[in-house]
């Protein structure tokens, strides 16, 4: 990893990047051998665990979501703010995993006639993607919705019983044997533990373990024989599993054209109906870095611009601009506007926000300033 410390001018604003803990001292923290280690039981999970059902996937997922939605101890070193991310609720668990499981109770458009639930499990149905499939026929559209209607209390507790049953004290199993390398199984708590290291491992290494968990579940739904006669080829079953919601985001572009006065998020200059100039929803922070939909990440920005950006970080100024725009001033309305599509969040949006430019520091990433114009980021002097 090379770095290139320099000075930066300190942004009044925002508070992340230009206050972070030099990245060569906080990797260094955490001893290779370590990093190693999560790697090789990372691999080894994946072929040794037993996977009857998806439920071992989407907790893999869970743990490395949660792991850097959390904010970052921005002036503490990397073995005290692992210390500190170390302790995860059961509850939380639970909720991160009914956001996982939701996108998966939509019928699944196949070749058969008719649309179907894909199973989730060698036997029958898994018990939480049964409910939240009911949940839907009720008439709940959107996980925002589910969280504030009357069944979400009951779907917690049944939930979190079957996490206890199943998942949480399987996944360590290895042929057969617990080898407990992410937390001690210690069932008398309402948390985990996470072994010393690890929370820093899976915000380190969040986009590998993220394309594993969902590459391996997606196999596994294709690979359960009820599915074989719905999926036939048909259809990107990624894309169904885990694609972003192409109709949810389009509901954010009234809100954002008021907020942004029908200017580009990017350039300032208007937006316009058609062409190059038409206003797209973008992920603030690249969807391929966090796939996941959450309110306050959404700018509006011409699709040439958007284009122009792809799948990289935008440039610090335009990070300022952000923060300003979602976070400091518009933060209240973008949640009571758009919590009924996605999941919004402010602090968690700052966490993802931090946590994805501090990555990028780490790595020296370009950040795209326009067109094709990219500046390299530069490590932060804390001025304290
Ligand atoms: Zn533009």
């Amino acid at each position: 990893m090379k770095q290139t410390p320099s000075p930066v001018m300190n942004s009044a604003i925002s508070p992340d990047i230009s206050s972070v803990v030099s990245p060569a001292k906080s990797s260094a923290d955490i001893d290779a051998q370590t990093q190693v280690n999560f790697i090789t039981y990372l691999q080894r999970l994946l072929v040794e665990g037993e996977f009857t059902a998806t439920y071992k996937f989407a907790l893999l997922h869970a743990l490395a979501d949660i792991c850097i939605e959390r904010p970052l101890h921005s002036d503490v070193n990397a073995n005290l703010h692992d210390a500190l991310d170390s302790v995860i609720t059961i509850d939380e668990l639970v909720v991160k995993f009914i956001e996982l499981y939701w996108q998966h109770s939509l019928p699944y458009n196949g070749v058969a006639d008719e649309a179907f639930v894909l199973l989730q499990n060698s036997g029958s149905q898994s018990a939480l993607v049964q409910d939240l499939a009911a949940m839907r026929r009720q008439g709940i559209r959107t996980i925002g919705q589910l969280k504030q209607s009357q069944h979400w209390k009951s779907l917690l507790t049944k939930t979190r019983n079957t996490f206890k049953q199943g998942p949480l004290w399987r996944l360590q199993l290895l042929a057969g044997k617990e080898e407990c390398f992410y937390y001690p199984h210690d069932k008398s708590q309402k948390h985990i533990v996470l072994n010393p290291g690890i929370a820093f491992c899976f915000r380190r290494f969040y986009d590998l373990v993220v394309s594993l968990a969902r590459n391996h579940w997606t196999q596994k739904v294709s690979a359960f024989p009820a599915n074989f006669a719905v999926l036939g080829g048909k259809g990107d079953l990624s894309q169904f599993l885990f694609g972003s919601d192409r109709n949810s985001i389009i509901s954010a572009r009234p809100l954002l054209t008021e907020i942004q006065q029908g200017k580009c998020f990017y350039c300032n200059k208007p937006l316009k109906n058609d062409g190059n100039n038409a206003a797209e929803v973008d992920h603030f922070i690249p969807w391929a870095r966090y796939p996941n939909d959450l309110g306050h990440n959404f700018v509006l920005a011409h699709r040439s611009c958007n284009n122009a950006k792809r799948d990289h970080l935008a440039a610090q100024r335009h990070k300022e601009r952000w923060y300003e725009q979602n976070i400091i001033n518009n933060a209240a309305q973008i949640t009571s506007e758009l919590s009924q599509y996605f999941i919004c969040d402010s602090s968690r949006s700052e966490a993802i926000t931090a946590w994805a430019y501090q990555l990028a520091l780490q790595g020296d990433s370009p950040l795209w300033v326009a067109g094709r114009e990219f500046e390299t980021i530069k490590v932060a002097v804390r001025l304290s």
